[in-house]
């Protein structure tokens, strides 16, 4: 029978942690795809009458189009603000004092 495996040899621990490695690669692949369908349509109402069929993935589940991501910062104060708030938490995580 091809069942005889000697479990203590490194060779077949080695094969069987491959394909646990493999198995759970798999598993998180399946679970992004799975994620990726989650990604329903915008459904506003367009010009035409019909549902928008783009990826609802802003607020309220809109597409871009129909209120559902922000357009970030529009004055120069405010692009500022931002560049030096995601500055600050970078050199906090690089010195690790936040995870
Ligand atoms: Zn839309």
């Amino acid at each position: 029978m091809s069942e005889d495996y000697d479990w203590g040899d490194p060779y077949v621990a080695g094969k069987v942690a491959e394909y646990y490695a493999r198995q759970r690669l798999r598993e998180a692949e399946g679970r992004a795809r799975r994620l990726r369908k989650k990604a329903k349509a915008c459904g506003a109402k367009t010009r035409s009458g019909a549902p928008c069929r783009a990826k609802g993935l802003g607020r309220g589940g809109r597409c871009k189009n129909h209120g559902g991501g922000s357009t970030g910062p529009k004055t120069e104060a405010g692009r500022k603000r931002i560049a030096e708030g995601t500055r600050k938490y970078w050199q906090a995580r690089r010195s690790g004092l936040v995870t």
